[in-house]
């Protein structure tokens, strides 16, 4: 912005020329004075008091910085007018996901449905029934609206909700396994993201964790071995992020239910994904649904809400309704236990895929979306830049689906390449608002069209023209 002079260089900041560090500092004006600026003053009109005195404070505390550092710029109502600007915008802000993972965990996962949005708000906004009864005008259970859902969609007699996976996994080890032992196969001891691993989880809930066959192959038989009056659970664990591959083996769901249904010991299995209906998308591979761990034979499942189930962070185990029951009276279920607007976004969710809409779940709709579509996007995107002056090529890239979840799939996309420098543009439109994340391959910027919205193609292009026009 254009500054008059009398408010501009009110005070050199610079050493090289100019007074002493000390005698410029006392020269900085006072928060009150700043305030009296017209330029400050008039901000008072579009923001409230404390937040102008605020930026005040925090623009003179740069300039006393800078005075100290000796790298000299003046102190300007410009500068109050930026730290307004930043303090103005909410720090958890919606991001423009250019990188073509559907699951970014950095960038909040699963994005929820309308009818999730909807809900959110309407339960969000008053009062309401969230453990009450309205039938019998009592006090109900919160996860009522939920759990009927889940045992229709996984086949599982009972369910219950907690905070994420991580909790619901340490939920069942501590509530079935503590001072007990659990039995998992050395090729499923993975670190899940986010310094997750089981091995630590086990020490977490006090259960002994009692290893068996080897990284890459486990047998059946190296279970039966394993065994004993000791053991609390049988555990199997979603690899997750990672995949094996070559010479390997793994005990099947099905495999283990006759070594543990006769003996008593809960088969449990760590799902991870939350895949409810299967995908047919090119490149995905066939993964597991949770009702098919539960027609297998598993005792209970665990999975997460937003990966590609597609609705709220969330951990969810179905299963069995004694160990369900044993779940849920045990005082770490209260202590992660999930609020309102998750049970609200869940619901929805849910009902989604109960009325046969499951593909129009934005995860899925996301991963299902044809080449053809893509590329057309990426066109229009190309467009758009070009309209800003910014010349970009359409070029085919690979996606992936992310939050540790289908390592191997790789997910025909389409990007536009930005010429330029590509540390510097990425770092530009980061910082920028609306902020944009892409990426970087071959040295060239690649905004990947797969998670962006059409709606984001003609902002995201004056984004990127103004991150090319050099640093805001
Ligand atoms: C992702 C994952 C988890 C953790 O899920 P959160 O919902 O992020 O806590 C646990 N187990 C497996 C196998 C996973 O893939």
């Amino acid at each position: 912005m254009h500054l008059p002079r009398k408010f501009a260089a009110v005070v050199s900041t610079d050493s090289a020329s100019g007074p002493p560090a000390n005698q410029r500092l006392r020269a900085l004006p006072s928060v009150d004075a700043v305030l009296a600026w017209p330029e400050v003053a008039s901000a008072l009109a579009a923001h409230p008091r404390p937040r102008v005195v605020e930026a005040v404070r925090t623009a003179l505390a740069a300039a006393r910085a800078r005075v100290q550092e000796t790298v000299g710029r003046p102190f300007e109502a410009a500068d109050v007018l930026r730290a307004l600007a930043r303090l103005a915008l909410p720090k958890l802000r919606p991001v423009f996901n250019a990188t073509g993972v559907v699951l970014h965990t950095n960038l909040g996962r699963a994005p929820l449905a309308a009818a999730a949005r909807a809900q959110l708000a309407r339960v969000a906004e008053g009062y309401c029934n969230l453990e009450f009864d309205l039938e019998a005008g009592e006090r109900g259970s919160r996860f009522a609206p939920v759990v009927e859902s889940l045992c229709r969609l996984t086949g599982a007699e009972d369910a219950l909700v907690v905070n994420n996976c991580a909790a619901a996994t340490l939920l069942v080890l501590t509530a079935l396994a503590e001072g007990r032992e659990v039995v998992v196969s050395r090729g499923e001891l993975v670190e899940i993201g986010g310094g997750f691993r089981i091995p630590d989880v086990m020490r977490q809930s006090h259960a002994t964790l009692v290893e068996v066959g080897t990284t890459n192959r486990t047998r059946r038989a190296d279970y039966e071995k394993a065994l004993a009056d000791t053991t609390a659970l049988v555990a199997k664990v979603h690899r997750s992020n990672f995949a094996l591959v070559g010479f390997t083996e793994e005990a099947s769901v099905a495999e283990l239910v006759p070594l543990c249904a006769p003996r008593g010991i809960p088969l449990f299995v760590d799902a991870g994904s939350g895949h409810l209906l299967p995908l047919d998308v090119a490149g995905l591979g066939v993964e597991p649904t949770m009702r098919d761990h539960v027609e297998a034979g598993a005792d209970l499942v665990a999975f997460s809400g937003d990966k590609l189930l597609g609705g709220p962070q969330a951990g969810i185990v179905v299963g069995r309704s004694a160990l369900v029951a044993r779940l849920r009276s045990h005082p770490l279920h209260r202590a992660l236990r999930v609020d309102k607007l998750t049970v609200a976004a869940l619901e929805a969710t849910l009902g989604m895929y109960r009325d046969g809409q499951g593909d129009a779940v934005p995860t899925r709709a996301l991963l299902s979306q044809s080449p053809a579509t893509l590329r057309l996007r990426a066109e229009r995107l190309q467009g758009a830049l070009a309209g800003h002056a910014v010349p970009c090529d359409v070029v085919a890239v690979e996606g992936q689906a992310g939050g540790g979840t289908l390592p191997l799939a790789r997910l025909a996309s389409f990007a536009c390449a930005v010429a330029g420098d590509a540390e510097a543009l990425l770092a530009s439109l980061r910082r920028g608002e609306p902020a944009v994340v892409g990426r970087i391959a071959d040295g060239k910027l690649l905004l990947d069209v797969r998670c962006l919205q059409d709606s984001e193609l003609e902002p995201l292009a004056r984004a990127v023209a103004a991150a090319a026009a050099g640093p805001a």
